[in-house]
């Protein structure tokens, strides 16, 4: 039957049609876009050491004269293994190293932690990964080593505003936190997890350390968020 002038099939006007169209792939696109949004999220990692306590500064950060740098490594490794697993997400969207004082870690322990975050999800060669630089801790040679672990930028962490770490932050991405006192907001998969979660890490580093050796993490709150929270 040969179709009326203006009519769909199914006798439906074409305008009609059109308009319902653009809807429904705005609806597609739209949900496209929450799983993608979904499917990644920043990382952000705590080095929680510092040369000395500056009377200032509420930051979680611990003088250690013999930081056992080992174990540190070891622990991190662990929980971003634990969370990316927990997590399930796709990809890494930045990568951002804090504290503390961050440039006291061995560029040995960055260059295994991207090694660690690549082998749970995709970190795509232009990933931003930054590095919190204290200028007193970080010589010319030591700045190199990071870059050859991976790091392609470096920040004195004031008013870091303009890092995509920050802006995942700021749009209610998902973060996922790691390392003493760090925070993450992200939705636990393997848990059956709908909703996210914000959670805080054990603030102590030995207390943190011996928790990560005994359960994989040492996430010691967790509150899930609501629509709104998020
Ligand atoms: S985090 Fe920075 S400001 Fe705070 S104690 Fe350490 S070096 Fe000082």
């Amino acid at each position: 039957m040969a179709l009326s002038r203006g009519r769909a099939a199914g006798g439906w006007p074409v305008s009609l049609c059109r308009r319902f169209m653009t809807v429904w792939r705005k609806l597609e696109s739209g949900s496209e876009e929450e799983e993608e949004k979904e499917a990644a999220a920043a990382v952000y990692v705590h080095w929680p050491y510092c040369q000395r306590r500056c009377t200032y500064c509420n930051f979680n950060k611990y003088v250690k004269p013999a930081v056992d740098h080992d174990l540190m490594q070891q622990c991190l490794v662990r929980e971003s293994e634990t969370l990316l697993h927990l997590s399930q997400i796709k990809r890494i969207s930045s990568v951002y190293f804090g504290g503390g004082t961050p440039s006291l870690a061995k560029p040995a322990t960055i260059a295994k932690l991207l090694e660690t975050f690549s082998k749970c999800a995709q970190l795509p060669d232009d990933t931003e990964v930054t590095l919190e630089v204290n200028p007193t801790s970080a010589g010319a040679s030591k700045l190199a080593e990071f870059r050859s672990a991976g790091v392609n930028r470096f920040s004195l962490g004031i008013q870091d505003a303009v890092s995509n770490h920050n802006l995942m932050y700021w749009r209610g991405r998902q973060y996922i936190g790691i390392g003493p006192g760090a925070h993450g907001r992200f939705r636990p998969s393997t848990e059956g997890g709908a909703q996210r979660e914000a959670r805080v890490q054990t603030l102590e580093p030995d207390v943190w350390m011996m928790e990560v050796k005994n359960s994989g993490h040492g996430t010691r709150k967790r509150v899930r968020l609501t629509q709104l929270d998020v």
